[in-house]
């Protein structure tokens, strides 16, 4: 049966072949932009592709501000700084995540509340959110506290797992009742849209990633969005060594931190933008393809997109009926030369973390025990 399927993985994209889960695809004006950071020796932080590409990033998503930085996790980092995140606070977001958001939160430090998912979107669910608050929280003077720890709870950080998109309008409401900041950890979901507008443009602060196995890459790097001009513009400034502009004098009004994308990097993210469109038709005739195929099996699922959004299909996600069948399904791919994997440690389940509050987790554990991602790359 699994054979069945690693034949099909093999057919569609054209291999004989390892075929990996997902690689970098480029196809475009790569080689020309890095060739032209090298002629103008503008390779580091100043140069033309950094503007350009926060422009066409800021067009695309439809914000007000986009602001490059070195990497989604850092990017992660500053958007806590910027919404006021401080020492000992506690943050609301999921187990089921990449480490990053989990690591970020560390920085501050703060300390991470571990909530269940929704089962149609595999991100945060906003039931679980606010049935926690109402269990756990007070509001105080426009603040919340847990009643337990005495904490200020300050922000939310929803992430939308593997492109699907979180219901944004349900958190966006919550977050508001309770004085919370919302921050979306977007760092898989460029080109995914709820309700017709793109993630990471909801809260106060979005984060993408252009890590290496993104739906685009920059080789290493992210992107904060912004609604608010002025917290973007702000953000431009924490980012560059909080630097007061000068021809000649270095003068600094704050602890500034230098996570600016370098102009190489920037120039791999213009010419990969240009391609942006094509890259996601073909992961979604991709997912067409997986979702006809498992169309009538029994025990394997294939995993849509929620009904209220637009999903990058970035992973393809299938559900196993267990945990044992999640083994057996992960052995034979994986012997067979056709890459795939379980879903992340679940963030509670980790040393550093194992200490966290959370809530019953019932959905992040059920899906834990089944997601597997299939190949995802684009099919040349
Ligand atoms: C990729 C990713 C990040 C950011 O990762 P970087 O490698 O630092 O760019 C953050 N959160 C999630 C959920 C991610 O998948």
């Amino acid at each position: 049966m699994y054979n069945e399927f690693v034949q099909f993985v093999r057919t569609i994209y054209n291999s004989s072949d390892f075929i990996p889960l997902h690689a970098p695809y480029f196809a475009g004006n790569e080689k020309k932009y890095l060739e032209e950071c090298i002629d103008t020796t503008f390779v580091s932080s100043v140069g033309e592709f950094v503007d350009r590409f926060e422009e066409i990033t800021k067009s695309y998503t439809g914000s007000t501000k986009a602001v490059v930085c070195v990497n989604g996790t850092n990017a992660l980092h500053m958007a806590m700084e910027l919404v006021g995140v401080k020492r000992d606070d506690e943050i609301l977001t999921q187990a089921l995540t990449f480490i990053a958001t989990a690591n970020a939160i560390s920085y501050i430090p703060a300390h991470p509340v571990f909530l269940d998912v929704d089962k149609d979107t595999m991100g945060l669910s906003p039931v679980a959110v606010e049935n926690w608050l109402k269990e756990n929280a007070e509001i105080r003077h426009g603040e919340t506290f847990n009643k337990k720890t005495g904490r200020r709870i300050k922000a939310c950080i929803p992430m939308h797992t593997f492109g699907f998109p979180v219901h944004l309008d349900e958190l966006v409401a919550v977050c508001e009742k309770y004085h919370i900041e919302l921050i979306e950890d977007a760092a898989e979901s460029l080109g995914s849209f709820y309700r017709g507008r793109h993630t990471g443009t909801f809260g106060k602060v979005g984060v993408l990633s252009y890590n290496g196995n993104k739906t685009i890459t920059t080789g290493g790097g992210g992107m904060l969005l912004f609604q608010d001009e002025k917290l973007g513009t702000y953000a431009k400034h924490l980012t560059t060594q909080a630097k007061v502009p000068h021809r000649w004098e270095f003068v600094h009004d704050h602890i500034g931190y230098n996570y600016r994308m370098p102009n190489i990097n920037a120039a791999l993210g213009c010419a990969q933008m240009e391609n942006l469109g094509m890259i996601l038709e073909n992961k979604r005739k991709t997912a067409q393809m997986y979702k006809e195929y498992f169309r009538d099996n029994e025990s394997i699922k294939f995993f849509e997109e929620p009904k209220t959004s637009k999903s990058n299909y970035w992973l393809n996600v299938v559900l196993l009926s267990d945990k044992n069948a999640q083994t057996a399904f992960l052995e034979y791919t994986n012997d067979h030369n056709v890459m795939t994997r379980p879903i992340w440690e679940l963030m509670n389940r980790l040393e550093m973390f194992r200490n966290c509050q959370t809530d019953d987790l019932t959905n992040t554990k059920w899906f834990a025990d089944r997601v597997v991602n299939i190949p995802s790359g684009v099919r040349v």
